[in-house]
């Protein structure tokens, strides 16, 4: 089952030319796409199933500084304010709000890291609360449990997955931006060794510049290319429960459960870290690559099934242009989710807050997270074929950096003044010898 998301209307029929092509409509192409729009550069975006329904729409919302990376912190806390910045001025709904998230924990290792990465963050600007014992029990009192301690991050937020995608395509629009759905990009074409068009299924878009906001499916989008982008998936179970009479925290996680209140008042419940790997043949590419970040979370991360095969994502196949492909026979990557899994968070839930017993489940599903090997996006253009710009990878924390993102690669695409620093997100980074033609193998 997938989780609720609104629908726009688009033309599946896109234009002869545009000056910048975003392909794929998560929040990563929509925000990129709306950044150019709003400097007035004209740009087609390509979906190739319904905007926002893959990982933006099946997340669990969090938009955060707390616990970032230090390469992606500037763009987390640059991100809630354009998250307001965006509500504001396109006067479209994405549910964002400063809620604060509220960490609670009963180990003693892991509330020390959290207090470690408070001292880093205060050295960026960024304000985290380390709660003691006392004041853990306070916060987190609708669990009715004692707690060692917990972290509370006022300035963090949440935004509504079901919502946020659609809107910021509305907004789009709305500036002139061209949006088609249903819309796959098969390839790209390429003359005097530059990008000269996007080939969709619906004929070529003309354009120098091309953005693959592609999710799970770039790394089997660049292979056709002839570029390698290690890429993994792992498939998080999540379920949404109807709303209950009691005001529970507006975001709460332990070691055990993760509990977020959504815009309609139903709570989204998630295991943090948890997840699947399906194996794939894309899988066994990469997984030299993949190790150590597997061998970090083992206690979380159980083997899969077929469900990598057959969503087809990480295929090694190589597609005509000519011809569907299989983006076009999975329009929307929805796989199944883990039920024992869904039944061990629903339990944990209760456990972690027993007024959740009266609430009913409305929706299970699950969603592939895209990872790189070091756990941070690549974003650039991709040496040796101007005017490619790869923007995918952002394991498990794309949605909050969503805006910063999107308008950090607007900024690359049209030639503007990086918000950020990209040296960080450079894709040649995860192997230089990796990049340029793909060897057999
Ligand atoms: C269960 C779960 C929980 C998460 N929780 C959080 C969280 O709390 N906070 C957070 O910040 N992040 C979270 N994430 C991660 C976050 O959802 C992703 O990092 C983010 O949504 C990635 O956005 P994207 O636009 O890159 O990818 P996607 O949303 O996957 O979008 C990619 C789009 O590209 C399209 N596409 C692919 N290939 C083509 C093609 N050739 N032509 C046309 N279209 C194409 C696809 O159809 C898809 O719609 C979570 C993810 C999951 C699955």
């Amino acid at each position: 089952m997938s989780p609720p998301l609104n629908h726009i209307n688009t033309s599946s029929k896109p234009p002869a030319s545009a000056e910048v092509v975003v392909i794929g409509g998560g929040i990563i192409g929509v925000f990129t796409a709306y950044y150019l729009a709003k400097r007035g550069v004209s740009v087609a975006l390509v979906e190739k199933g319904r905007i926002g329904a893959e990982q933006s729409s099946r997340n669990w919302g969090w938009c955060r500084q707390q616990n970032r990376d230090a390469r992606e912190l500037p763009m987390a806390t640059k991100s809630l304010d354009l998250w307001e910045q965006f509500a504001a001025e396109s006067g479209e709904d994405t549910g964002f709000h400063r809620c604060g998230l509220l960490y609670l924990s009963n180990d003693e290792a892991e509330i020390s890291g959290w207090a470690s990465w408070r001292d880093f963050a205060k050295t960026a600007g960024v304000t985290t609360h380390m709660l003691s014992s006392r004041e853990a029990a306070e916060r987190g009192h609708a669990t009715g449990r004692a707690w060692k301690g917990g972290v509370f991050s006022p300035s963090d937020g949440t935004a509504d997955p079901g919502k946020a995608a659609p809107a910021v395509a509305a907004a789009l629009i709305k500036l002139g931006g061209s949006v088609h759905q249903n819309c796959a990009a098969r390839g790209i074409e390429m003359e005097g060794g530059r990008v000269s068009g996007v080939i969709t299924e619906a004929g070529v878009i003309k354009t120098k510049t091309a953005v693959l906001a592609g999710g799970a499916w770039a790394s089997s989008f660049c292979r056709q290319l002839g570029i390698r982008f290690p890429q993994a998936t792992v498939r998080q179970s999540i379920l949404s429960v109807s709303p209950v009479e009691h005001r529970l925290p507006d975001a709460v996680v332990s070691a055990g459960v993760s509990v977020t209140r959504r815009s309609d008042g139903r709570y989204a419940l998630a295991i943090s870290g948890s997840g699947n790997v399906d194996p794939t043949a894309q899988l066994l590419r990469f997984a030299p690559q993949f190790l150590p970040m597997f061998a970090k979370r083992w206690r979380n991360i159980r083997p899969g099934g077929l469900e990598g095969i057959r969503g087809g994502h990480e295929t090694l196949a190589r597609w005509r242009l000519d011809a569907p492909t299989p983006m076009e026979r999975v329009r929307i990557l929805d796989p199944r989710p883990n039920l024992p899994m869904i039944r061990k968070i629903q339990r944990r839930a209760v456990e972690l807050l027993p007024q959740l017993r009266e609430a009913k489940i409305t929706h299970t599903w699950a969603g592939f997270i895209d990872s790189t090997p070091d756990g941070v996006p690549g974003i650039g253009e991709v040496p040796g074929v101007p005017g490619f710009i790869l923007a995918a990878g952002f394991s498990g924390h794309g949605f909050g950096i969503g805006p910063g993102a999107g308008h950090l690669i607007a900024d690359l695409a049209s030639g503007g003044e990086p918000l950020f620093d990209p040296a960080p997100f450079r894709p040649e980074r995860f192997s230089a010898s990796a990049w340029g033609k793909v060897a057999d193998f």
